[in-house]
């Protein structure tokens, strides 16, 4: 007998009928004794239009009542699974974020886990409850409703398998697994039977939204068995995240590609070349709460140069007003910016003992017309910065350049 935390995502509850074949698919595994956890989101699309509702009220809404909204949309999924669940004929009993207690720091809209209250849970389990806790959401130590930042009920799953010691984290979403890129856009992509936590948290980071990041982090640090799988089917064994890289199997020098559309490219231009200079742009663009992700500055001449950055692109409107204040104040020669910008990486933990992995991806995308705006490597991966319009392109170009794609 074992111990799983079950997650389902959006898709896999967005009906009533998949939630009765969720409580089905988890009464096969109660029946053969193992105690289960469960931890969906809401149905598809809901947090979504909850958000949107708020956005019709207000431009900038409160975040602390951003999240009481925000939230609600999983109080609906806990309690529809639980009542199919007693239809199934299992006991099962459903919690809020906040009644387990999930408690949180007050970062509204994307708050981090402190610490996990499990006497109620270990209770029901004990009693022969399914135990069903809503995803994405605790309270702060003041009893204020706080969610986790988008995509978040994958980290409440991974920190209540963590906080409860579980054998398995079970990940069910509208895939069967981790792949060498989205599927959705290489329909050539190859599963992957496992993936690194080392990996899979460049993927997730670089824009692979199949894991939210901190999930990921929080697998690798708790030491938690973590599997990707589908919901829609019975069969396969998912994506196992790993610990160890495995010595026994020639490592693939790339893992997988992966892409964010939301990249937005600023530019100033005409700076003095001379010390202090990346602390007078950037500084104000992180006192506005902005982050930079890929940085360049370009070689000076007659004493002032170009500095280049990115941000997310919701970011970008702020950060560019920030920019054409801070080129103002430093008589800059002006203010360049570009929204339809994205970043695409490879990544991979065998790109350590072989070298020549950029040179083999600029070759590909060169070869394509893909002009290439921002490099940025670290040890497991290569990200550039390319044109929007280039995404598919550049993704399906290097998976086959690297020999990505199924055998068959
Ligand atoms: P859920 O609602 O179940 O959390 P998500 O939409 O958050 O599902 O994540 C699953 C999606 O992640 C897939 O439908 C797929 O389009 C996308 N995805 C992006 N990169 C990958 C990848 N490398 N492997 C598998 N899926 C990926
Ligand atoms: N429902 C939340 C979202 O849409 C959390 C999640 O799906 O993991 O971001
Ligand atoms: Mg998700």
């Amino acid at each position: 007998m074992a111990l799983i935390v079950q997650k389902f995502g959006g898709t896999s509850v967005a009906t009533t009928d998949r939630i009765k074949n969720v409580a089905k698919r988890v009464a096969r595994w109660k029946a053969q004794g193992h105690d289960i956890i469960v931890v969906p989101s809401a149905m598809s699309g809901e947090t979504n239009r909850l958000i949107g509702l708020a956005r019709e009220i207000s431009a900038n809404p409160d975040p602390r009542e951003l999240d009481v909204i925000a939230s609600t949309g999983e109080q609906v999924t806990i309690a529809l699974l639980a009542m199919a669940m007693h239809e199934e004929g299992l006991q099962a009993k459903s919690y809020t974020g906040a009644q387990v207690r999930v408690l949180t720091d007050s970062t509204f809209t994307k708050a981090r886990i402190l610490q996990i209250d499990d006497e109620r849970i270990r209770r029901d389990l004990a009693e022969g409850h399914v135990v069903v806790v809503a995803g994405f959401q605790g309270a702060d130590e003041n009893g204020n409703i706080t969610t986790l930042g988008r995509g978040g009920s994958d980290t409440s799953a991974v920190a209540l398998a963590a906080a409860l010691k579980a054998d398995e984290c079970q990940i069910y979403t509208d895939v069967d697994g981790v792949y060498t890129t989205d599927p959705r856009v290489v329909p050539e992509a190859r599963k992957l039977d496992t993936i690194t936590f080392e990996e899979m948290l460049e993927m997730a980071s670089l824009g692979s939204k199949v894991l939210q990041i901190r999930s990921v982090e929080f697998a690798g640090k708790y030491k938690v068995k973590l599997r990707v799988l589908s919901s829609f089917e019975d069969e396969g064994e998912g994506t196992l995240i790993t610990v160890e890289e495995d010595k026994t199997m020639e490592q693939p020098i790339i893992s997988g590609i992966a892409f964010n559309r939301d990249e937005a490219k600023l530019t100033i231009l005409g700076v003095p070349d001379r010390p202090g200079i990346a602390y007078q742009i950037l500084g104000p663009i992180a006192d506005a709460n902005i982050d930079v992700d890929m940085i360049i500055q370009n070689v000076g001449h007659d004493g002032s140069t170009d500095f280049s950055f990115t941000v997310n692109r919701a970011d970008y409107n702020r950060a560019l007003e920030v920019l054409k204040e801070t080129a103002t104040r430093m008589n800059a020669r002006g203010v360049a910016g570009d929204n339809k910008t994205c970043k695409v990486s490879a990544v991979g933990v065998g790109m350590r003992s072989h070298p020549g992995i950029a040179s083999k991806m600029f070759n590909a995308l060169g070869a394509e017309g893909i002009n290439i705006q921002m490099i940025s490597t670290s040890e497991i991966k290569i990200s550039v910065v390319i044109e929007e319009k280039y995404l598919e392109l550049a993704v399906r170009v290097l998976h086959k350049a690297f020999g990505l794609e199924k055998a068959d």
